[in-house]
């Protein structure tokens, strides 16, 4: 066979050859804003030329700060099509650690939304690689502006050649892109993806197995584009000419709503709060939502009730999946096998609920304290990955050697697995609570906690205790902030699931469970506000 190189180029000119009369639509601050394959791919072109003209070379990094819009989706192709790299840059981090991503990171342009103008003005005298700014926005002029050199995305993409020609001998292990997780402790870690891994997990992810993705699809990533690649969907839609749905700015329920009902979307995808909170809108008001016929949910654990009640309430299939930022991310998608079909309602629950089988492709172990765990459901050890869309190590950082020793990524995740290969995430090795010598999983009791009827939220976190070591606590949102539930009615609501031991000893209700930057629980901030909980109790 010829060794042929995966790279972006071929996916994005089979986009622009056979889909161009298929539409992507984004949200921008003007409004909804509507345009062909065809015209992307000039566009994607102009913007790979006017960089070229900008002095971008191959190999340099490029980032972007944006939210997920058409400008953003003209990056993803436009950057790694030319040889460059695309770096996307968490737009809700601290300005320490987005000035820390993009000095390590060696930007040289950087593309950021105008609402981001101000943000930007403040770090940029700390930012000495970053040679021009180039601001994406519907209007033709800028605002006053400190940055400096600065353009107007628009008005450079003018002075781009739009039949800009890529060149075909980019090698299929060269970087594409890259993108820091948002690390709990310490510097965020930067992945760096080639051509080659991303290309194969597009292909993944269009697998019937998998997620399935298909040029009839109409796709609305509501996982930000500077979020592990939103999850591949931009990649393999424009690889598919798959209908695009951009969610823009801020997205709310209502918009995620409105958009699907306008837009007819298919598939839509976001972590389990943005869900969440769709539900809640859901239940107020009215929409069709019938044309969905999967949301991808992952990033942390769906809860089990959550996907009872989109099912069972709103008709609307819901897909749990696994990943990491290391792992350009598909790494577990949960569906039935076919001899699966007749078990009872609750028991298919119970599997769907799980974090999923491996998706093909890749290579898995799950150790614990004495080696591999056994496939029984009960025994727990760290999830361990290889693969070709897996990293093998974080961009110039002393932590690789130990997350990534002997060939496998360390994932930091605990997990069981039972006779059928449905891996369960029981937690993070660090969220795990450690009560008298025994280990208590933090997500089954949130999961059991969120299927209460009441219940918006919970985390559960475990808190320093004089005789156990820990404890778990549950912190609690309720819907209805007034209504009347305590926390025997919720220990009893969860209590003939779990052994005693297990049950938090402590619910205390907030207005908000603090969130990290890409919408997950921030235990660490829980854990330090409530560190003397139980020692001021005693
Ligand atoms: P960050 O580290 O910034 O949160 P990532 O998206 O890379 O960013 O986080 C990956 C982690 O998210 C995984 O290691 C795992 O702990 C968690 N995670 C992802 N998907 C799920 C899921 N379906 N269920 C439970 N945890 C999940």
């Amino acid at each position: 066979m010829m060794n042929f190189q995966l790279t972006l180029r071929s996916m994005f000119e089979r986009g622009e050859k056979l889909f161009p009369k298929k539409e992507i639509v984004s949200r921008t601050p003007a409004g909804l804003f509507r345009y062909t394959y065809a015209e992307y791919a000039r566009r994607t072109r102009r913007l790979s030329s006017a960089l070229e003209s900008l002095g971008v070379k191959r190999g340099e990094r490029v980032g972007t700060f944006a939210w997920n819009h058409h400008w953003h989706l003209e990056a993803y192709f436009g950057i790694p099509c030319m040889g460059a790299v695309l770096h996307t840059i968490n737009i809700r981090l601290s300005p320490d650690h987005i000035i820390y991503i993009i000095n390590h990171a060696e930007d040289v342009v950087l593309l950021l939304d105008e609402a981001f103008m101000p943000l930007i003005e403040k770090i940029q005298d700390q930012l000495p690689t970053v040679r021009a700014y180039v601001v994406m926005s519907d209007k033709s002029e800028l605002p006053e502006t400190t940055l400096s050199p600065v353009y107007s995305y628009e008005k450079l993409l003018e002075t781009g050649d739009p039949g800009y020609v890529y060149p075909d001998d980019i090698d299929e292990n060269d970087p594409m892109g890259m993108c820091y997780t948002s690390a709990t402790t310490g510097n965020p870690k930067g992945v760096v993806y080639s051509h080659r891994g991303v290309f194969l997990h597009s292909m993944s992810m269009g697998m019937a197995d998998t997620v399935g993705v298909s040029e009839s699809d109409v796709a609305m990533p509501v996982v930000p584009m500077f979020h592990a690649n939103a999850w591949g969907l931009p990649f393999i839609s424009v690889w598919l000419g798959t209908k695009l749905v951009l969610p823009g700015p801020a997205p709310t329920p209502l918009t995620l709503l409105d958009l699907i009902e306008s837009e007819k979307v298919t598939l839509a995808a976001g972590v389990p709060t943005v869900w969440l909170g769709v539900l809640k809108a859901l239940e107020e008001g009215q929409f069709d939502v019938s044309s969905l016929r999967s949301v991808l949910c992952g990033g942390s654990a769906a809860p089990r009730g959550l996907i009872k009640t989109y099912e069972k309430k709103f008709g609307i299939p819901f897909l749990h999946a696994y990943g990491m930022t290391e792992t350009t991310p598909l790494v577990l998608s949960s569906r039935l096998k076919s001899y699966q079909q007749d078990l009872t309602e609750e028991e298919l629950l119970d599997i769907r609920s799980k974090q999923g089988i491996l998706v093909p492709g890749l290579e898995m172990r799950i150790v614990g304290e004495h080696g591999d765990v056994k496939w029984d459901g009960q025994e727990m050890g760290e999830l361990l990955l290889r693969g070709p869309w897996i990293a093998d190590q974080y961009y110039n950082d002393s932590r690789s050697a130990e997350a990534f020793a002997d060939g496998w990524l360390h994932t930091g995740d605990v997990a069981v697995i039972d006779e059928e290969g449905n891996v369960k995430l029981v937690d993070r090795t660090k969220d795990l609570v450690k009560s008298g010598g025994e280990w208590i999983s933090s997500v089954d009791l949130e999961n059991a906690l969120m299927a209460h009827p009441a219940v918006f939220e919970a985390s559960v976190v475990g808190i320093p205790h004089p005789k156990w070591d820990e404890r778990p606590v549950a912190f609690v949102v309720l819907k209805d902030a007034q209504a009347a539930i305590g926390k025997q009615e919720l220990l009893d609501f969860i209590k003939d699931h779990f052994a005693k031991w297990w049950l938090p000893d402590d619910v205390v209700f907030l207005t908000e469970i603090p969130k990290t930057s890409v919408g997950k629980f921030m235990k660490r901030t829980l854990r330090e506000q409530y560190k003397d909980h139980f020692v001021s109790a005693v």
